[in-house]
């Protein structure tokens, strides 16, 4: 069993003021290792060594910290399949899936490169007679990092690539249920030329997470989780002082019109509900069938969410992983089991599922389940497993406002073939991130992530033109070198 330590000042370092906590493979079931939480002594020390490196890297010239990116994408590439690997064994989800996530983070450290273009500023000649005006933004400091399991390299890699190359140092507090990739990425970063200190890893659970929140070192937080925690976090960084982005949970809704490729739009709907076990931030779980296409598109998902081959991550037949704990496992067991006696009709029934040899592993299949009502539990919460709510709606006006009533609003997708149709939806939902025939609509890196109302709290997104803001702040320099009379009247531009 493996002992997963924390990352600072450029080595492991194994020390646990707050205890241990088990990691499991969620496949077989068994616990796989354990890994160390820190407590306050342990976050103080972090905070420290990061303020002291982030004095030296945020005076690296543009031209050092590119060629560190360079080498760190080189890296990662070159590390994608063991990168992978370790994702699946701690999450669950299959290869191919992990192998995408990194190459989603890294698109993420490619933006990065480009960071002297993105920190270009603006200049004005002769703003007033021989004086001149610029700008330019500045890293704010030590910023942390706290993610969810879900995406154990891809949602960090929002994060680090972007604040480091704006010269920050960070600090990444990762989730202590799939904690060792961020282990390796600490290796990768050290071995692409950074400086101790610039990037950090400490392990722990709400302790750590509070600790990093109320320590003066810390200057912004970027958070990655549930809802609730995410409203949290916003509330005692932002009274800490500090710049919040928290994005949080989701319910993610699909509306099929009738016009749409029905086939086409049942297979992106089961890929985009099963995948990586429904445990994606922008998983669909609702499914809306407008107008009389409902039955017909029930019967497919029915026939096809069948045919889905659940097993473990590493085993290249399998579509669909494990989810994460016992715990999620029941947890989902039980909103299926409610929402069938709150009326739901349970066409695809995927409580009880055995995989021959993995009998202790985390593993729920997947369900379908039709006539779901807003008021409904399963509608309500987020699920966060392999669960498809199918509901029914009159026309497109309904399903959007079906939409806008839903308190989360992260992600949202419409299949149809009509160009009038998808406009409207477009500018009617009151989502973040819109898919048209697209059903999982992740903005590409040089884009930024995130959603509305419950889905995020703060002012920005994450990586993207709004990372590069939230990671930095604005000067604006008035200069004047000839020599000049004074005066006493307020400065103006004549
Ligand atoms: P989580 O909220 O339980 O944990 C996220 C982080 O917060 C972890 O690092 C964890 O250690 C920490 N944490 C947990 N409880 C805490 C507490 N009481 N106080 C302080 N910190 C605490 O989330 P999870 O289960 O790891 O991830 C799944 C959730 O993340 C889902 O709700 C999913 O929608 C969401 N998510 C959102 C996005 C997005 O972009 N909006 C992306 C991925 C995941």
């Amino acid at each position: 069993m493996k002992t997963i330590p924390h990352w600072i000042g450029g080595r492991p370092v194994a020390e646990a003021g707050a205890g241990v906590s088990p990691v499991f493979d969620p496949a077989t079931g068994e616990q796989s290792g354990e890994v160390l939480l820190a407590g306050p002594g342990e976050v103080d020390a972090a905070v420290r060594g990061a303020a002291a490196a982030f004095e030296r890297w945020s005076q690296a010239p543009l031209s050092r910290r590119t060629a560190v990116l360079f080498a760190f994408r080189q890296l990662v590439h070159e590390h994608t399949d063991e990168l992978a690997a370790l994702v699946s064994a701690e999450h669950g989800k299959v290869l191919a899936d992990a192998r995408a996530e990194v190459q989603r983070g890294l698109e993420v450290v490619e933006f990065a490169c480009g960071i002297p273009h993105l920190l270009k500023g603006d200049y004005s000649d002769s703003a007033a007679t021989d004086v001149d005006a610029y700008s330019f933004r500045e890293p704010l400091g030590v910023v942390a990092g706290i993610t969810p399991f879900n995406f154990p390299v891809m949602v960090p890699m929002w994060m680090h690539p972007l604040a480091i190359a704006c010269g920050n140092a960070f600090i990444l507090k990762p989730s202590e249920r799939a904690p060792s990739a961020s282990l390796r990425i600490a290796e990768l970063w050290a071995e692409a030329g950074l400086p101790e200190g610039v990037f950090t890893v400490v392990n722990g659970d709400r302790t750590a997470v509070d600790a990093l929140l109320d320590h003066p070192g810390v200057a912004a937080v970027s958070f990655v989780g549930s809802t609730p925690i995410a409203r949290h976090v916003h509330r005692r960084a932002s009274a800490a002082g500090k710049r919040v982005q928290a994005l949080g949970g989701a319910k993610n809704h699909a509306v099929v019109l009738p016009d749409a490729d029905l086939d086409g739009a049942a297979d992106h709907l089961l890929a985009a509900a099963f995948g990586s076990a429904g445990e994606r931030c922008m998983a669909i779980s609702a499914a809306v069938a407008v107008g009389g296409i409902a039955d017909e598109l029930a019967q497919t998902l029915r026939d096809r969410a069948r045919r889905v081959v659940v097993g473990p991550g590493n085993d290249p037949a399998s579509e669909m992983g494990p989810v994460i704990t016992a715990a999620a496992r029941d947890r989902i067991v039980d909103l299926v089991t409610t929402a069938e006696h709150e009326g739901g009709e349970l066409v695809v029934d995927g409580r009880g599922l055995r995989v021959p040899g993995y009998e202790n592993g985390f593993f729920v299949g997947p369900s379908v389940i039709d006539r779901v009502r807003p008021d409904m539990t399963v509608y309500r919460e987020e699920v966060f497993g392999p669960v498809l709510a199918t509901l029914r709606a009159a026309d497109a006006d309904e399903a959007i406002a079906l939409i806008n009533a839903n308190p989360y609003g992260n992600g949202a997708a419409i299949f149809t073939s009509s160009g009038a149709a998808a406009r409207q939806f477009q500018r009617g939902v009151s989502v973040g991130m819109i898919g048209i025939n697209v059903p999982v609509p992740v903005p590409t890196a040089y884009y930024s992530f995130g959603g509305w109302k419950d889905s995020l709290f703060g002012e920005t997104h994450v990586h993207g033109p709004e990372g590069v803001a939230f990671y930095t702040r604005g000067k604006v320099v008035t200069a004047r070198w000839p020599r000049a009379q004074a005066t006493f009247s307020f400065p103006t531009s004549r």
